[in-house]
């Protein structure tokens, strides 16, 4: 059994990958390798729980085709933005700021899901209540563009596909 851990905020990433091109968990371990992310290997999550994927930094992957992957166990801290990691969770959707419907579709559900299951509020997290909800990447303070969309909006509409950052496949 994993220890629990207390998280109060969701962070939303892109992969900074070109828009529609196929990738998987297994090229983001790669990647956070190279960038120097390692999880913790005492962990019995890194031990049993994904042991194939010992560097990626992200708890939740999402595919092109919307398939959900995971990556660190929620129990573990993530490395994904620096001062929120030790009380967050993060998804990672395949694209730099254009996703299929497929992406938006399993974001919503992951999000409505993962929001139950904390107990995280469905609103924007900020300073001001605490970082209590949902935001991206780039709205806790990280000089990038990441997740290439606006979370703040997304929220608004009821977590629907966002105009202007839907990739419609030819
Ligand atoms: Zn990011």
């Amino acid at each position: 059994m994993y220890s629990a851990r207390y998280v109060r905020t969701l962070i939303i990433h892109c992969a900074a990958t070109p828009n529609g091109r196929w990738n998987t968990v297994l090229d983001i371990d790669s990647w956070h390798r190279q960038a120097g992310y390692r999880r913790s290997p005492k962990t019995a999550e890194a031990r049993s729980f994904n042991p194939g994927l010992p560097h990626v930094g992200y708890h939740w992957v999402i595919y092109t085709n919307g398939g959900l992957a995971s990556g660190r166990h929620p129990s573990e801290v993530g490395a994904h933005a620096r001062g929120f990691n030790a009380d967050s969770l993060s998804i990672c959707l395949l694209g730099t700021d254009k996703f299929t419907r497929l992406q938006w579709d399993q974001l919503a559900q992951q999000a409505q899901y993962l929001c139950k299951r904390y107990n995280i509020p469905v609103q924007h997290a900020n300073a001001a209540n605490s970082w209590r909800g949902i935001c991206g990447h780039r709205d806790t303070g990280a000089q990038k563009a990441c997740p290439g969309f606006s979370v703040v909006d997304w929220l608004a509409g009821d977590m629907a596909p966002l105009a202007g950052h839907i990739l419609e496949l030819a």
